[in-house]
């Protein structure tokens, strides 16, 4: 063996998909079709055009094979993606596109294909949204389909790879080559393109196979067949790990599959202490996709669905039947379980594509979220309409995001009650029922959280805000990342208010940011009394077993007398010890 390939080699990339997997190399080609462009008489221009039309029937009918497979081995739930890519094959755009520059620019019919395709790129490339942009990948993945048709080359099918413990490395791989990945082989997969949002990201997480994207170069590295570490939990690969890095990771990740496995051994039983008290422990989702995880851990209904990335995955705004549909699937698959739908949350981190939104000096501070809403009337109506429409499918409740006093609650809440007469007079069927609440992230909510809470249903913590606002520390800053804690007396004081402000009431005391899904927290906002819990899929077993085997008593007392301490770093410690004492076992 020559010295490169015998030498260990890391590489760092995204990590898109948790868990660690430890195999071989396979490299899969996955290079273009090489296109070279030649003129034709224009009599021959019918001929090429039938050449295309054919080719697009047989890249259909290889999709409607495909969609047939995947429904077989995973259920309906993926179906989507393939379905994007019939949709996409329809589009006039690469269809009557590529015809035109046939007949008008008398070429072949792949340097048409091909022309068109750089259309589309320079159309998305001009777009400012990362989830959009990864859009592209998918048009690119289906011309790439047609041109294979065309040219008669078939591409290696990751459902035919031979071998076992396989970490599939290529330049990219589609969602459909995601979809087709026999578990049993092929252990995880890794790209020299993607971002975390991409859908070959968020289907590797879905299916649970650890994944690590934005490699950018691995694929022109000579390691092919040889021995690998993926940590899709940190964006480590590792190629031909020396003897002490193998053990380390092995360790690694046989207490990870420990963990995992004996987490998910608590998926059914309730979530309540030793006390008898119960806390609804549910997930944070932004994608149907999420669904089967969340349901796979536990979850007992989704505490927050970010509906922003609807917006943020197009170009133009949702309308009401398309936003009905994505609602829908999510309530229909959760029934009777509960979904909180909160409504629209772009501005500041989060854009969105095409609500023009303009540029500000303190875009945190800004025209965002419920303000926005508010400000545009008509699109929030529309998304009110569509949230009450699939209230009727199963159990659903609705909160605004944002929200810093009473005017803007009362204000949401009368163009709810419009939307809902709406529907009433067009005979529109919808809940009655359906529970209205508020994020509670900006401080000025916490000191009036007693007026609040006679204005709506429950209240929802999102401290991934509520941190950044009390402690003025930017939440994308990675130089203030020290200053963003979660521990702060004012934040544990702050929580205090708000729960205590919601019982008087007799509502509901929720917290969906991050801070909810850290086991070394529980015991925290067990003692303050949070009623619901709301994190990503994975961390809800975590949780749940420190829950199980915490009792209420005890965690009021832990509270007390974490409130009495001056500073964060004094509270952790305190913490830390109190967890090490009761418990033995790590929970990450
Ligand atoms: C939060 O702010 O805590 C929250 C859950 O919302 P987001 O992270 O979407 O701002
Ligand atoms: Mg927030």
């Amino acid at each position: 063996m020559d010295l490169a390939r015998s030498e260990t080699r890391i590489f760092r990339g995204i990590a898109a998909s948790p868990g660690i997997a430890i195999g071989t190399v396979r490299m899969t080609d996955r290079s273009r079709v090489a296109v070279s462009e030649v003129s034709i008489a224009p009599d021959e221009a019918a001929q090429e055009c039938d050449r295309f039309q054919k080719a697009l029937d047989h890249a259909r009918e290889e999709l409607q094979n495909l969609k047939q497979q995947i429904a077989a081995s995973h259920g309906p739930e993926h179906l989507y993606v393939v379905d994007t890519h019939l949709l996409i094959l329809e589009d006039t755009m690469l269809t009557r596109g590529t015809l035109d520059l046939i007949e008008r620019e008398l070429i072949n019919a792949e340097a048409a294909l091909k022309r068109n395709l750089l259309k589309f790129k320079e159309f998305f490339a001009a777009i400012d949204d990362e989830y959009l942009r990864e859009r592209a990948v998918d048009v690119e993945t289906v011309v790439e389909r047609i041109m294979r048709a065309m040219v008669g080359k078939r591409q290696e099918c990751i459902r035919s790879i031979d071998g076992g413990k396989l970490i599939v490395i290529a330049h990219d791989l589609s969602p459909t080559d995601i979809l087709q990945i026999d578990k049993s082989r092929v252990i995880g997969v890794a790209t020299d393109l993607g971002g975390k949002t991409s859908h070959t990201s968020i289907l590797a997480r879905a299916l649970e196979i650890p994944a690590v994207v934005g490699l950018e170069t691995i694929t022109g590295a000579d390691i092919d067949g040889l021995p690998v570490i993926i940590d899709g939990t940190d964006g480590t690969i590792v190629v031909n790990p020396d003897p002490e890095t193998f053990r380390d990771y092995l360790k690694r990740k046989q207490h990870y599959d420990y963990l995992e496995q004996e987490f998910l051994k608590l998926k059914d039983l309730p979530s309540e202490t030793l006390d008898g008290h119960r806390i609804g422990l549910m997930g944070n989702v932004e994608f149907a996709e999420e669904i089967p995880s969340l349901t796979g851990h536990g979850g007992e209904g989704v505490g927050l669905y970010r509906t922003e990335m609807l917006y943020m995955s197009r170009q133009g705004l949702p309308d009401e039947e398309e936003q009905f549909r994505a609602y829908a699937a999510i309530v229909e698959s959760m029934a009777p379980l509960p979904v909180t739908i909160r409504t629209l949350d772009v501005g500041g981190d989060k854009l969105a594509t095409d609500l023009h939104l303009e540029d500000e000096m303190n875009p945190a501070l800004g025209l965002r979220a419920i303000r926005l809403s508010l400000r545009k009337p008509e699109i929030f109506m529309i998304q009110l309409r569509a949230i009450l429409r699939a209230s009727a499918l199963g159990k659903v409740r609705i909160f605004f995001p944002m929200i810093s006093g009473i005017e803007e609650v009362r204000a949401a809440k009368r163009l709810l009650e419009e939307a809902k007469g709406e529907l009433r007079a067009a005979d529109i069927p919808f809940d009655e029922k359906l529970e209205v609440g508020i994020m509670v992230e900006i401080p000025s909510v916490v000191v009036i959280a007693d007026i609040l809470a006679c204005e709506v249903d429950f209240f929802s913590v999102g401290t991934n805000d509520l941190i950044q606002y009390t402690l003025a520390i930017d939440r994308t800053n990675e130089h203030l990342a020290h200053l963003y804690q979660p521990l702060h007396p004012a934040i544990l004081r702050s929580l205090k208010m708000v729960v205590d402000a919601a019982h008087a009431a007799g509502i509901r005391a929720c917290m969906c940011g991050e801070m909810a899904g850290e086991p070394l927290f529980l015991p925290v906002l067990l003692g303050l009394g949070f009623d619901e819990l709301s994190m990503t899929s994975v961390s809800i077993p975590r949780v749940k077993k420190v829950l199980r085997r915490a009792t209420k008593a005890d965690a009021e007392r832990l509270v007390a007398r974490a409130l009495t301490y001056a500073t964060a770093s004094e509270v952790e410690g305190f913490l830390k010890g109190e967890i090490s004492a009761r418990f033995s076992e790590s929970f990450d």
